[in-house]
Protein backbone atom coordinates (compact mmCIF):
# COMPACT_ATOMS: atom_id res chain seq x y z
CA UNK A 1 0.00 0.00 0.00
CA UNK A 2 1.18 3.67 -0.74
CA UNK A 3 0.70 4.79 2.45
CA UNK A 4 1.99 8.13 1.54
CA UNK A 5 -0.68 8.74 -1.19
CA UNK A 6 -3.39 7.40 1.56
CA UNK A 7 -2.87 10.27 3.34
CA UNK A 8 -2.58 13.22 0.40
CA UNK A 9 -5.78 11.72 -1.16
CA UNK A 10 -7.98 12.01 1.79
CA UNK A 11 -6.61 15.78 2.65
CA UNK A 12 -7.30 16.64 -0.67
CA UNK A 13 -10.73 15.07 0.00
CA UNK A 14 -10.90 17.92 2.43
CA UNK A 15 -9.56 20.72 0.25
CA UNK A 16 -12.24 19.56 -2.61
CA UNK A 17 -14.80 20.22 -0.11
CA UNK A 18 -13.73 23.63 1.14
CA UNK A 19 -13.26 22.45 4.55
CA UNK A 20 -9.61 21.70 4.94
CA UNK A 21 -8.40 23.42 8.45
CA UNK A 22 -5.58 26.28 8.21
CA UNK A 23 -4.87 27.27 11.91
CA UNK A 24 -4.34 31.10 12.37
CA UNK A 25 -0.57 31.08 14.12
CA UNK A 26 -1.62 33.31 17.05
CA UNK A 27 0.65 34.97 19.76
CA UNK A 28 -0.82 35.91 22.65
CA UNK A 29 -0.29 39.49 24.15
CA UNK A 30 -0.64 38.96 28.07
CA UNK A 31 -2.22 42.31 29.06
CA UNK A 32 -4.02 43.70 25.60
CA UNK A 33 -7.02 40.88 25.47
CA UNK A 34 -8.56 40.34 22.97
CA UNK A 35 -5.80 41.68 20.33
CA UNK A 36 -2.83 39.19 19.27
CA UNK A 37 -0.25 39.02 16.29
CA UNK A 38 -0.78 36.74 13.42
CA UNK A 39 1.99 35.23 12.29
CA UNK A 40 1.22 34.74 7.84
CA UNK A 41 3.28 34.49 4.98
CA UNK A 42 6.06 35.80 6.51
CA UNK A 43 4.36 38.97 7.79
CA UNK A 44 3.03 39.76 11.24
CA UNK A 45 0.01 41.89 12.13
CA UNK A 46 -2.44 42.75 14.83
CA UNK A 47 -5.65 41.32 14.98
CA UNK A 48 -8.37 41.49 17.35
CA UNK A 49 -9.66 38.03 18.63
CA UNK A 50 -13.66 37.50 18.21
CA UNK A 51 -13.62 33.79 18.21
CA UNK A 52 -12.21 32.94 21.50
CA UNK A 53 -13.47 30.30 24.24
CA UNK A 54 -11.26 31.89 26.37
CA UNK A 55 -14.55 34.16 27.40
CA UNK A 56 -14.27 36.26 29.93
CA UNK A 57 -10.28 36.81 29.41
CA UNK A 58 -9.37 34.96 32.43
CA UNK A 59 -6.72 33.47 30.67
CA UNK A 60 -4.39 36.95 31.24
CA UNK A 61 -6.09 38.05 34.30
CA UNK A 62 -3.30 39.20 36.51
CA UNK A 63 -4.48 37.17 39.66
CA UNK A 64 -4.50 34.43 37.54
CA UNK A 65 -1.24 34.77 36.24
CA UNK A 66 0.13 35.67 39.91
CA UNK A 67 -1.17 32.56 40.97
CA UNK A 68 0.56 30.39 38.22
CA UNK A 69 3.86 32.44 38.33
CA UNK A 70 4.05 31.71 42.22
CA UNK A 71 3.02 28.04 41.84
CA UNK A 72 5.24 27.22 39.21
CA UNK A 73 8.08 29.21 41.40
CA UNK A 74 7.34 26.64 44.88
CA UNK A 75 6.60 23.65 42.65
CA UNK A 76 8.36 23.52 39.19
CA UNK A 77 6.56 22.81 35.84
CA UNK A 78 5.33 19.05 35.78
CA UNK A 79 3.43 17.36 38.61
CA UNK A 80 5.67 13.99 38.29
CA UNK A 81 3.56 11.91 37.86
CA UNK A 82 0.33 10.06 37.47
CA UNK A 83 -2.58 10.71 40.50
CA UNK A 84 -1.85 7.57 42.33
CA UNK A 85 2.14 7.59 41.53
CA UNK A 86 3.49 10.48 42.97
CA UNK A 87 1.95 12.85 41.30
CA UNK A 88 -1.52 14.65 43.39
CA UNK A 89 -0.31 18.02 44.10
CA UNK A 90 -1.94 19.78 47.21
CA UNK A 91 -3.01 22.17 44.49
CA UNK A 92 -4.79 19.64 42.68
CA UNK A 93 -6.78 18.58 46.05
CA UNK A 94 -7.74 22.33 46.97
CA UNK A 95 -8.81 22.67 43.56
CA UNK A 96 -10.75 19.80 43.69
CA UNK A 97 -12.56 20.92 47.08
CA UNK A 98 -12.89 23.90 45.26
CA UNK A 99 -15.27 22.61 41.77
CA UNK A 100 -16.92 20.29 44.71
CA UNK A 101 -18.15 23.76 46.49
CA UNK A 102 -18.78 25.45 43.15
CA UNK A 103 -21.43 22.51 42.04
CA UNK A 104 -21.86 21.98 45.60
CA UNK A 105 -21.49 18.35 45.10
CA UNK A 106 -19.70 16.38 47.41
CA UNK A 107 -17.01 15.70 45.40
CA UNK A 108 -15.21 16.75 42.24
CA UNK A 109 -12.35 14.36 39.94
CA UNK A 110 -9.48 16.53 37.78
CA UNK A 111 -8.64 15.60 34.67
CA UNK A 112 -5.69 16.20 31.53
CA UNK A 113 -8.77 17.86 29.63
CA UNK A 114 -12.91 18.00 29.77
CA UNK A 115 -12.60 15.66 26.32
CA UNK A 116 -11.27 13.46 28.25
CA UNK A 117 -13.28 13.99 31.54
CA UNK A 118 -16.34 13.23 28.97
CA UNK A 119 -14.97 10.11 27.56
CA UNK A 120 -13.62 8.34 30.72
CA UNK A 121 -16.96 9.56 32.43
CA UNK A 122 -19.08 8.27 30.01
CA UNK A 123 -17.40 5.06 29.03
CA UNK A 124 -16.38 3.76 31.84
CA UNK A 125 -19.96 4.77 33.61
CA UNK A 126 -21.36 2.83 30.21
CA UNK A 127 -18.88 -0.17 30.13
CA UNK A 128 -19.86 -1.40 34.14
CA UNK A 129 -22.92 0.08 34.61
CA UNK A 130 -24.76 -3.83 34.08
CA UNK A 131 -26.96 -3.57 31.10
CA UNK A 132 -26.96 0.29 30.67
CA UNK A 133 -28.66 2.61 27.98
CA UNK A 134 -27.35 6.03 27.32
CA UNK A 135 -29.53 8.80 26.18
CA UNK A 136 -27.73 10.88 23.91
CA UNK A 137 -28.84 14.16 23.06
CA UNK A 138 -28.19 14.59 18.94
CA UNK A 139 -26.05 17.28 19.67
CA UNK A 140 -23.94 16.47 21.84
CA UNK A 141 -20.34 17.03 21.48
CA UNK A 142 -17.87 14.80 19.74
CA UNK A 143 -16.20 13.86 23.37
CA UNK A 144 -19.30 12.38 24.92
CA UNK A 145 -20.08 10.71 21.01
CA UNK A 146 -16.71 8.93 21.48
CA UNK A 147 -17.28 8.21 25.06
CA UNK A 148 -20.22 6.62 24.62
CA UNK A 149 -19.11 4.58 22.00
CA UNK A 150 -16.15 3.49 23.47
CA UNK A 151 -18.34 2.31 26.29
CA UNK A 152 -20.25 0.05 23.85
CA UNK A 153 -23.34 0.16 26.02
CA UNK A 154 -26.62 0.46 24.17
CA UNK A 155 -27.04 4.10 22.21
CA UNK A 156 -30.41 5.99 21.89
CA UNK A 157 -30.31 9.35 20.51
CA UNK A 158 -33.04 11.94 21.20
CA UNK A 159 -34.12 14.67 18.94
CA UNK A 160 -32.05 17.97 20.11
CA UNK A 161 -33.31 19.86 23.33
CA UNK A 162 -36.49 17.50 22.81
CA UNK A 163 -38.23 16.17 26.26
CA UNK A 164 -41.08 14.55 24.58
CA UNK A 165 -38.84 12.65 22.29
CA UNK A 166 -36.45 11.62 25.57
CA UNK A 167 -39.66 10.38 27.21
CA UNK A 168 -40.55 8.36 24.81
CA UNK A 169 -37.34 7.06 24.11
CA UNK A 170 -36.83 6.21 28.20
CA UNK A 171 -40.42 5.15 28.43
CA UNK A 172 -39.16 1.88 25.98
CA UNK A 173 -37.33 0.12 28.99
CA UNK A 174 -38.18 -1.21 32.33
CA UNK A 175 -37.59 0.88 35.88
CA UNK A 176 -34.92 -2.22 36.59
CA UNK A 177 -32.78 -1.23 33.38
CA UNK A 178 -29.88 1.02 34.27
CA UNK A 179 -29.88 3.97 32.14
CA UNK A 180 -28.70 7.37 31.76
CA UNK A 181 -29.22 10.97 30.24
CA UNK A 182 -26.08 12.67 28.65
CA UNK A 183 -26.44 16.71 27.36
CA UNK A 184 -24.92 19.69 27.29
CA UNK A 185 -26.65 22.87 29.00
CA UNK A 186 -25.20 26.00 26.49
CA UNK A 187 -25.23 24.10 22.79
CA UNK A 188 -21.65 26.08 21.37
CA UNK A 189 -22.29 26.56 17.59
CA UNK A 190 -25.92 27.44 17.72
CA UNK A 191 -25.88 28.82 21.31
CA UNK A 192 -29.29 27.77 22.64
CA UNK A 193 -29.94 26.48 25.92
CA UNK A 194 -31.37 22.44 27.31
CA UNK A 195 -34.54 23.05 29.20
CA UNK A 196 -32.79 21.45 32.33
CA UNK A 197 -35.30 21.46 34.70
CA UNK A 198 -37.50 19.57 32.09
CA UNK A 199 -34.84 16.97 30.92
CA UNK A 200 -34.37 15.87 34.71
CA UNK A 201 -38.00 15.44 35.07
CA UNK A 202 -38.52 13.19 32.68
CA UNK A 203 -34.93 10.97 33.52
CA UNK A 204 -36.62 11.39 37.11
CA UNK A 205 -39.46 10.10 35.58
CA UNK A 206 -38.21 6.66 34.90
CA UNK A 207 -35.31 6.41 37.28
CA UNK A 208 -32.47 7.78 34.89
CA UNK A 209 -29.36 9.30 35.85
CA UNK A 210 -28.71 12.52 34.73
CA UNK A 211 -24.90 13.67 32.81
CA UNK A 212 -24.75 17.24 32.00
CA UNK A 213 -21.63 18.75 30.18
CA UNK A 214 -21.66 22.66 31.07
CA UNK A 215 -18.11 23.20 29.59
CA UNK A 216 -20.30 26.62 27.60
CA UNK A 217 -21.71 28.24 31.05
CA UNK A 218 -19.12 27.22 33.99
CA UNK A 219 -18.00 30.58 34.91
CA UNK A 220 -20.58 32.20 32.77
CA UNK A 221 -24.17 31.13 33.97
CA UNK A 222 -25.48 31.28 37.64
CA UNK A 223 -24.84 33.46 40.64
CA UNK A 224 -21.19 31.94 41.06
CA UNK A 225 -20.80 30.46 37.91
CA UNK A 226 -21.89 27.47 38.45
CA UNK A 227 -23.51 27.32 34.95
CA UNK A 228 -26.93 27.03 34.11
CA UNK A 229 -28.04 24.57 36.25
CA UNK A 230 -27.11 26.70 39.01
CA UNK A 231 -28.98 30.03 37.38
CA UNK A 232 -31.98 27.33 36.44
CA UNK A 233 -31.74 26.10 40.69
CA UNK A 234 -31.32 22.63 38.89
CA UNK A 235 -27.67 21.73 40.12
CA UNK A 236 -28.79 19.73 42.76
CA UNK A 237 -30.83 17.50 40.93
CA UNK A 238 -28.61 16.39 38.34
CA UNK A 239 -26.12 13.42 39.40
CA UNK A 240 -22.72 14.35 37.28
CA UNK A 241 -21.42 17.78 36.39
CA UNK A 242 -18.86 17.65 33.88
CA UNK A 243 -16.57 21.09 32.88
CA UNK A 244 -13.61 22.48 31.54
CA UNK A 245 -11.29 24.41 33.23
CA UNK A 246 -10.02 25.63 29.42
CA UNK A 247 -12.88 28.17 28.48
CA UNK A 248 -14.35 30.62 30.56
CA UNK A 249 -11.90 29.53 33.53
CA UNK A 250 -8.66 30.42 31.05
CA UNK A 251 -6.55 27.53 31.68
CA UNK A 252 -6.84 24.05 30.74
CA UNK A 253 -8.23 20.81 31.90
CA UNK A 254 -11.68 19.27 32.68
CA UNK A 255 -13.29 17.92 35.72
CA UNK A 256 -16.60 15.98 36.73
CA UNK A 257 -18.52 16.63 39.80
CA UNK A 258 -20.70 14.52 41.76
CA UNK A 259 -21.32 11.93 44.87
CA UNK A 260 -18.53 10.85 46.58
CA UNK A 261 -19.08 7.45 45.55
CA UNK A 262 -19.50 8.04 42.12
CA UNK A 263 -15.99 10.40 42.02
CA UNK A 264 -14.44 7.76 43.70
CA UNK A 265 -16.02 4.90 41.31
CA UNK A 266 -14.10 7.00 38.06
CA UNK A 267 -11.04 8.09 40.08
CA UNK A 268 -10.76 3.80 40.69
CA UNK A 269 -11.74 2.71 37.41
CA UNK A 270 -11.18 5.49 34.91
CA UNK A 271 -8.52 4.72 32.68
CA UNK A 272 -8.20 8.15 31.19
CA UNK A 273 -7.77 8.96 35.02
CA UNK A 274 -5.97 6.88 35.75
CA UNK A 275 -3.01 6.29 33.69
CA UNK A 276 -2.18 9.89 32.32
CA UNK A 277 -0.25 12.50 33.85
CA UNK A 278 -2.17 14.90 36.42
CA UNK A 279 -2.03 18.78 36.20
CA UNK A 280 0.96 20.81 36.17
CA UNK A 281 0.86 22.46 39.60
CA UNK A 282 0.95 26.02 38.29
CA UNK A 283 -1.99 24.93 35.98
CA UNK A 284 -4.35 23.61 38.52
CA UNK A 285 -3.22 26.69 40.87
CA UNK A 286 -4.28 29.32 37.67
CA UNK A 287 -7.71 27.17 37.58
CA UNK A 288 -8.47 27.67 41.27
CA UNK A 289 -7.86 31.39 41.42
CA UNK A 290 -10.09 31.57 37.96
CA UNK A 291 -12.97 29.85 39.57
CA UNK A 292 -12.72 32.05 43.20
CA UNK A 293 -12.25 35.08 41.52
CA UNK A 294 -15.60 34.10 38.75
CA UNK A 295 -17.46 32.94 41.62
CA UNK A 296 -17.14 36.78 43.53
CA UNK A 297 -17.42 38.33 40.07
CA UNK A 298 -20.69 38.87 39.05
CA UNK A 299 -20.57 41.61 37.39
CA UNK A 300 -18.01 39.79 34.97
CA UNK A 301 -21.24 37.49 34.16
CA UNK A 302 -23.38 40.82 33.78
CA UNK A 303 -21.03 42.47 31.36
CA UNK A 304 -20.64 39.32 29.48
CA UNK A 305 -24.21 39.30 28.99
CA UNK A 306 -24.91 42.74 27.88
CA UNK A 307 -21.72 42.87 25.46
CA UNK A 308 -23.59 39.39 23.72
CA UNK A 309 -26.61 41.13 23.60
CA UNK A 310 -25.43 44.30 22.37
CA UNK A 311 -23.25 42.35 19.44
CA UNK A 312 -26.45 40.64 18.34
CA UNK A 313 -28.52 43.63 18.23
CA UNK A 314 -25.97 45.41 16.15
CA UNK A 315 -25.44 42.73 13.24
CA UNK A 316 -29.18 42.82 13.16
CA UNK A 317 -29.26 46.26 12.95
CA UNK A 318 -26.97 45.99 9.73
CA UNK A 319 -28.86 43.42 8.32
CA UNK A 320 -26.84 40.65 9.37
CA UNK A 321 -28.06 37.09 9.77
CA UNK A 322 -27.59 36.86 13.07
CA UNK A 323 -28.72 32.91 13.98
CA UNK A 324 -30.78 32.64 16.91
CA UNK A 325 -28.95 32.20 20.38
CA UNK A 326 -29.91 32.63 23.66
CA UNK A 327 -26.29 33.08 25.22
CA UNK A 328 -23.46 34.55 24.94
CA UNK A 329 -22.65 32.73 21.70
CA UNK A 330 -23.10 35.12 18.45
CA UNK A 331 -23.01 32.97 15.05
CA UNK A 332 -23.88 34.52 11.56
CA UNK A 333 -25.21 32.39 8.96
CA UNK A 334 -22.82 32.02 5.70
CA UNK A 335 -24.38 28.85 4.24
CA UNK A 336 -21.47 27.65 2.01
CA UNK A 337 -17.73 26.58 3.19
CA UNK A 338 -15.92 28.18 0.02
CA UNK A 339 -18.07 31.33 1.56
CA UNK A 340 -17.78 31.03 4.80
CA UNK A 341 -13.35 30.68 4.23
CA UNK A 342 -13.35 33.67 2.15
CA UNK A 343 -15.23 35.72 4.89
CA UNK A 344 -12.87 34.63 7.27
CA UNK A 345 -9.96 35.15 5.23
CA UNK A 346 -11.32 38.14 3.99
CA UNK A 347 -12.01 40.05 7.60
CA UNK A 348 -8.51 38.64 8.68
CA UNK A 349 -6.89 40.53 5.73
CA UNK A 350 -8.62 43.59 4.85
CA UNK A 351 -9.76 44.11 8.54
CA UNK A 352 -7.77 42.59 11.19
CA UNK A 353 -10.76 40.59 12.38
CA UNK A 354 -10.00 37.21 13.24
CA UNK A 355 -13.27 34.75 13.44
CA UNK A 356 -12.83 31.00 12.56
CA UNK A 357 -15.24 29.95 9.37
CA UNK A 358 -17.25 26.61 10.96
CA UNK A 359 -18.25 24.24 8.76
CA UNK A 360 -19.00 20.47 8.77
CA UNK A 361 -18.83 18.28 10.57
CA UNK A 362 -18.96 20.68 13.15
CA UNK A 363 -22.29 21.81 11.84
CA UNK A 364 -24.68 20.48 8.77
CA UNK A 365 -23.58 21.36 5.83
CA UNK A 366 -25.87 24.52 4.29
CA UNK A 367 -25.15 26.04 7.86
CA UNK A 368 -21.48 27.23 7.83
CA UNK A 369 -21.35 30.35 9.45
CA UNK A 370 -18.83 32.47 11.37
CA UNK A 371 -19.17 32.37 15.16
CA UNK A 372 -18.59 35.34 17.31
CA UNK A 373 -17.89 35.48 21.13
CA UNK A 374 -17.41 38.73 22.36
CA UNK A 375 -16.30 38.87 25.99
CA UNK A 376 -16.28 41.80 29.23
CA UNK A 377 -13.37 43.24 27.10
CA UNK A 378 -14.98 43.28 24.09
CA UNK A 379 -15.49 47.28 23.87
CA UNK A 380 -16.96 49.82 22.14
CA UNK A 381 -14.75 50.53 19.50
CA UNK A 382 -14.20 46.71 18.74
CA UNK A 383 -17.44 46.34 17.84
CA UNK A 384 -17.64 49.27 15.59
CA UNK A 385 -14.68 48.54 14.02
CA UNK A 386 -16.24 45.09 13.35
CA UNK A 387 -19.52 45.64 12.52
CA UNK A 388 -18.35 48.21 9.62
CA UNK A 389 -15.56 45.23 8.55
CA UNK A 390 -18.47 42.31 7.94
CA UNK A 391 -20.67 44.85 6.50
CA UNK A 392 -18.13 45.98 4.04
CA UNK A 393 -16.72 42.13 3.67
CA UNK A 394 -20.91 40.76 3.44
CA UNK A 395 -21.97 43.32 0.56
CA UNK A 396 -18.55 42.66 -1.40
CA UNK A 397 -18.93 38.98 -1.54
CA UNK A 398 -22.69 39.12 -1.83
CA UNK A 399 -23.54 37.16 0.94
CA UNK A 400 -26.80 36.37 2.26
CA UNK A 401 -28.82 38.77 4.30
CA UNK A 402 -30.80 39.18 7.31
CA UNK A 403 -34.41 37.07 6.55
C1 LIG B 1 -14.54 22.14 24.23
C2 LIG B 1 -15.57 21.14 24.65
C3 LIG B 1 -15.23 20.01 25.41
C4 LIG B 1 -13.81 19.64 25.67
O1 LIG B 1 -13.25 20.46 26.64
P1 LIG B 1 -11.67 20.71 26.60
O2 LIG B 1 -11.35 21.13 27.98
O3 LIG B 1 -11.42 21.76 25.56
O4 LIG B 1 -11.03 19.41 26.22
C5 LIG B 1 -16.24 19.20 25.90
N1 LIG B 1 -17.53 19.47 25.64
C6 LIG B 1 -17.89 20.52 24.88
C7 LIG B 1 -19.34 20.77 24.62
C8 LIG B 1 -16.93 21.37 24.34
O5 LIG B 1 -17.28 22.38 23.55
Amino acid sequence: MDYERFFADRIGTLKSEGRYRIFADLERQAGDFPRALNYRDGEVTEVTVWCSNDYMGMGQHPEVLAAMHEAIDRCGAGAGGTRNISGTNHYHVLLEQELADLHRKEAALLFGSGWMANLTALSTLGAMLPNCVILSDAKNHNSMIEGIRHSKADRRIFKHNDVEDLDRLLGEYGDDRAKLVAFESVYSMDGDIAPIGEIVDVARKHKAMTFIDEVHAVGMYGARGGGVAERDNQMHRIDIIQGTLAKAFGVVGGYIAGSAAFCDFIRSYGSGFIFSTSMPPGVAAAALTSIRYLKEHDEMRQRHQERAATLKRRFTEAGIPVMPSVSHIVPILVGDPVLCKQASDDLLVRHGVYVQPINYPTVERGTERLRFTPTPLHTDDLMDHLVDAVREVWSRLGLRAAA
